[in-house]
């Protein structure tokens, strides 16, 4: 899992798990409202409460990335390994946890 700095939600951080989108992830009910939210990825949504679930992009079609504390249980997801993206983090938001934080995306 990954802690990735969303600068449009919110949060300076979010932690995301990657996982298959044709076996390791469904929705038991409900279906999310979707939005393009760059010219290569959709990010998707709670229709009722408007919390961000899920992301996913087009140069990975086989990944999907959940905000773990989205999922009904979010103990049983993984805790975080790295941090990416850091250059985007504001400058007060300290990443103490002694986990790599990475300048941009690393290859995965
Ligand atoms: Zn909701």
């Amino acid at each position: 899992m990954i802690q990735l700095p969303i600068p449009d939600g919110g949060s300076p951080t979010v932690p995301y798990l990657c996982v298959s989108s044709t076996n390791e992830f469904r929705y038991t009910k409900g279906t999310p409202s979707a939005y393009r939210s760059s010219d290569h990825g959709e990010r998707y949504f709670c229709p009722k409460c408007s919390s961000q679930i899920e992301a996913r992009d087009d140069r990975r079609p086989d990944d999907v990335d959940i905000l773990t504390v989205t999922l009904d249980d979010p103990n049983l997801a993984a805790p975080p390994t790295m941090h990416v993206c850091c250059e985007r983090l504001p400058q007060w938001h300290r990443v103490e946890d002694g986990l790599m934080c990475h300048q941009g995306m690393p290859e995965l």
